[in-house]
C-alpha cells in the first residue's frame, strides 16, 4: 500500500473504505474551516457540516485565484481537491493547489481514489498532508480504504476506543480486506505503466462516437483526464434510459457517479461545471478496463449508435 501511494508503511492508516478515510481527514484534523471543489465525492462535500465550495471552472478544473481569496490566513483551515473526479475523469492541479493552501498556513487533504493505479501516485511530490485511497476502486475487495498521513498532521479519530492503527482508527482492522488491498495495489502499481494502451482506446470510443451519434457530446474532452474515463451525453435522453438500453445490449456503465449507480439525478458534479439540465441529467460515464478490445469499443460505438437513432425516432 504504501509503495503505491509513495508513502512509509507508518503513514497509512486502514479505515472500511474511501468515504471514512475522507470523513477521518475533514473531521480529524481539528481544523475550523473546511474548503473543497465543487466536484468532490459526496464523502467529502458532506464530511463536516459547514463546508465552502470552491469554484471550478466549465472542466471542472478548480479556480485557484478563488482558492486564494476564499482561504485568506488559512491557519484554521483545510483543503480538500481531489486527485481526479470519479465522474468526467477530470485531473486537478494539486500540486498548486498544495502550494497556494501551504502558503496560507492550510493543510490539504487529496482524495486520490480515482487516481490509484491509473496515475503515477506519489504522496511527497503531490504535496499534500493527507491522502484517501479505497480497495475495491483497484481492484480490491470493498469495505477497505486508506488515509495516508503525513507525520507533522496531528489527526484525532472519529471512531474512538481501542488504539488500533497507531490510535487514529479504532477498532478491530479488517484484515482480509487490507491483505485484498495490499495484493491489488502490488497490481495497480504494475498496470499504472499501460495506462497508454487504456487512453488509446478511450480515445477511439470517443472519436466513434463524434463520428456516429449525432449531437452526442464528450465532457470535457479537452482537458487532462484518466486514461479510462468518457463522460458522455446525448441531451434531451435521460441517463437512467441511457444505462438500460446499454445494459439490454449488454454493456455496463453508469449514470453520474458510479458508487450511486441506481439513483439516477442530474448530476451535481456537471451542474457545478455550469452545464444545463439537459446534458447534467443526460450524462453517462463509460469506464475502460485492462480485459477491454479494440472490438469492444467497435461494439459499444455501434450499440450506442443504434439506440441513439431509436431514442431519436421515438422522441420525434
Ligand atoms: N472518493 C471518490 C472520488 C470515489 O469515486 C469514491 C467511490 O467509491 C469514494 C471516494 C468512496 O470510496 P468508498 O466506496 O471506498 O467508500
Amino acid at each position: 500500500m504504501a509503495a503505491l501511494a509513495g508513502a512509509d508503511p507508518a503513514m497509512v492508516v486502514f479505515t472500511g473504505g474511501g468515504t471514512e478515510a475522507n470523513n477521518l481527514a475533514l473531521r480529524g484534523c481539528g481544523r475550523s474551516r473546511v474548503l473543497v471543489s465543487a466536484v468532490e465525492h459526496p464523502s467529502v462535500l458532506e464530511a463536516a457540516d459547514c463546508i465552502d465550495a470552491i469554484p471550478v471552472d466549465g472542466n471542472g478544473i478548480v479556480d485557484l485565484v478563488a482558492l486564494k481569496a476564499m482561504l485568506g490566513d488559512g491557519s484554521d483551515a483545510i483543503v480538500s481537491v481531489m486527485l481526479a473526479n470519479n465522474e468526467t475523469g477530470v485531473i486537478q492541479p494539486v500540486v498548486a493547489v498544495a502550494e497556494i493552501v501551504h502558503a496560507a498556513g492550510a493543510l490539504f487533504h487529496c482524495d486520490a481514489v480515482q487516481g490509484a493505479g491509473k496515475l503515477p501516485l506519489d504522496f511527497r511530490s503531490l504535496g499534500a498532508d493527507m491522502m484517501t485511497l479505497s480497495a475495491h476502486k483497484i481492484g480490491g475487495p470493498k469495505g477497505a480504504g486508506a488515509l495516508i498521513v503525513a507525520d507533522h498532521v496531528n489527526l484525532a479519530p472519529i471512531i474512538r476506543g481501542g488504539g488500533q492503527e497507531r490510535g487514529r482508527r479504532n477498532g478491530t482492522e479488517n484484515v482480509p480486506g487490507i491483505a485484498g488491498f495490499g495484493a491489488a495495489a502490488q497490481l495497480a502499481a504494475a498496470e499504472v505503466v499501460d495506462a497508454g494502451i487504456l487512453e488509446a482506446l478511450r480515445d477511439r470510443l470517443e472519436a466513434g462516437l463524434r463520428e456516429h451519434v449525432p449531437g452526442v457530446k464528450i465532457i470535457a474532452g479537452d482537458a487532462p483526464r484518466l486514461p479510462n474515463t468518457a463522460c458522455v451525453a446525448l441531451p434531451g435522453i435521460s441517463a437512467e434510459i441511457q444505462v438500460m438500453a446499454l445494459d439490454l445490449a449488454g454493456f455496463s456503465i453508469s449514470a453520474g457517479s458510479a458508487c450511486s449507480s441506481g439513483k439516477v439525478k442530474a448530476s451535481k458534479v456537471l451542474r457545478a461545471m455550469g452545464q444545463p439540465d439537459d446534458i447534467a441529467a443526460c450524462a453517462i460515464r463509460v469506464s475502460l478496463g485492462h480485459s477491454n478490445s479494440e472490438v469492444d469499443i467497435e461494439n459499444f460505438v455501434s450499440a450506442y449508435s443504434d439506440f441513439a437513432k431509436r431514442a431519436g425516432a421515438t422522441a420525434a
